[in-house]
């Protein structure tokens, strides 16, 4: 077993988190006030950051997962608002298109993608469907005229600022309606369409400069061409796309951990009560520690699991050490464990901080807020266990 970088990922890691420190960290107050700004996209792909995943023919990186996670957590270190609305373009709406999409696809949609030129979002959540996906309202007919998306998508983000959508919906041919999974399809719309309007940004408790909305869609003109594979192949496609954000996210958690035992501990050297730096009282001392620990074991199966993705090629499934592993069921159990963790070390930052962390002008009480979206988006905590608990019982049905 070798847990260890090679050189071209530590010198990849040291090259990005200075990148981050000189063009993200000075504008991360901004972000915060006004939101994220186009220019910041563009910053991230001509860093290369947004084409990491992405094939090098469409200006891509053709990186690993786990070159992947490192960047991913050195920028949710500095500012998790630039974090998540980056990974919904390029992660989020992208990453299906790479994986699922035409080669005109791909030729039409990556490169803006890549470049920060264009903003995509993914439109999976209704405002009556959030966990259950398979109950998502929102139809694609098939008329004499052509395709017609209508419906409604909620607390998407970058909504406000997206070029485009990758939309989940329900392919409806001769009048049917189907039921379930089995006929959702997911397409890419033009959110400049004719019949295509947006809803103010929604105030949020926090990843304030990430833009969230809702779509509507009044019989909108969807060209065949802009069908992702096939229809009736939504689902599993968004599934896959939930593997990744959820991959994603252990990156994120594991950022804002290192993010708060930096804040703390230099806070905890500089502030005295008592005639000494709290930090040698034994219970702030305890908290650091438990940030360190939780941190350092959030990194291991965030390593480990990202190593694993790049292991299966693209299956679902693969042997490591001696058991059959199910990808998703692992990605869950990333994102269940950082996720906690994750909050939990936001909430020892902000303690440590005394009332110092309550304000804003301390870094602390931003990540405590923006963390608790770790524990909802891209999945609740409740629907990890099911998917975690779900493989466990195919297991033992197997044995
Ligand atoms: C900031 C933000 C950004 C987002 N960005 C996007 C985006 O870009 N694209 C997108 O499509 N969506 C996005 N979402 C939506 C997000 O994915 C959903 O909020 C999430 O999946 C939960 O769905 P819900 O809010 O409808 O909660 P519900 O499904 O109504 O759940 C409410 C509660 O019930 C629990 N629950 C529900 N069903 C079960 C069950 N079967 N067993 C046990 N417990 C259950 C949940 O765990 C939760 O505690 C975003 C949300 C937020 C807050």
């Amino acid at each position: 077993m070798d847990l260890i970088l090679d050189e071209e990922q530590i010198e990849f890691q040291q090259t990005f988190r200075k990148f981050c420190e000189q063009e993200i960290a000075p504008l991360a107050d901004c972000i915060e006030a006004e939101g994220i700004q186009n220019e910041v996209y563009r910053k991230l792909g001509s860093a290369g950051y947004l084409g990491l995943l992405h094939p090098e023919q469409y200006g891509g990186q053709g990186a690993s997962f786990l070159t992947a996670v490192l960047a991913q957590s050195a920028l949710a270190y500095h500012c998790g608002s630039t974090f998540f609305s980056s990974g919904a373009s390029a992660g989020l709406a992208g990453l299906p298109i790479s994986h699922f999409g035409s080669e005109e696809q791909k030729a039409r949609f990556l490169p803006g993608l890549i470049s920060g030129q264009s903003v995509g979002c993914l439109a999976v959540t209704e405002s009556g469907s959030g966990s259950d996906v398979a109950s998502i309202a929102t139809t694609l007919k098939r008329q004499p005229a052509g395709l017609l998306l209508n419906g409604n998508k909620a607390y998407i983000t970058n909504a406000p600022n997206a070029d485009f959508a990758l939309v989940l919906a329900r392919y409806c041919r001769d009048g049917q309606i189907p039921s379930g999974a089995s006929g959702l399809t997911l397409c890419i719309v033009d959110l400049h369409s004719a019949g295509v309007s947006r809803g103010q940004p929604l105030k949020k408790m926090g990843l304030r400069g990430s833009p969230t909305g809702e779509l509507f869609f009044d019989n909108v003109e969807i060209p065949e061409a802009n069908i992702l594979g096939r229809p009736g192949a939504g689902f599993r496609q968004t599934m896959k796309a939930f593997d990744w954000e959820r991959l994603s996210m252990g990156a994120y958690c594991l950022g804002v951990m290192e993010a708060c035992l930096d804040e703390s501990r230099s806070f905890a050297k500089k502030r005295k009560s008592f005639g000494r730096a709290i930090s040698r009282h034994q219970s702030v001392a305890f908290m650091l520690a438990d940030i360190k620990t939780r941190l350092e074991a959030s990194r291991l199966m965030l390593f480990e699991t990202a190593w694993l993705f790049d292991r299966a090629g693209g299956s679902g499934k693969l042997e490591h050490n001696g058991e059959i592993l199910e990808l998703s069921a692992r990605a869950s159990e990333l994102k269940l464990m950082t996720s906690q963790y994750a909050r939990e070390c936001t909430n020892l930052a902000v303690q440590i901080h005394g009332g110092a962390g309550y304000m804003e002008e301390y870094r602390v009480s931003r990540l405590y807020r923006d963390i608790k979206i770790s524990e909802i988006g891209g999945g609740t905590s409740e629907i990890q266990k099911q998917i975690i608990a779900r493989a466990e019982t195919r297991r033992s049905a197997a044995v």
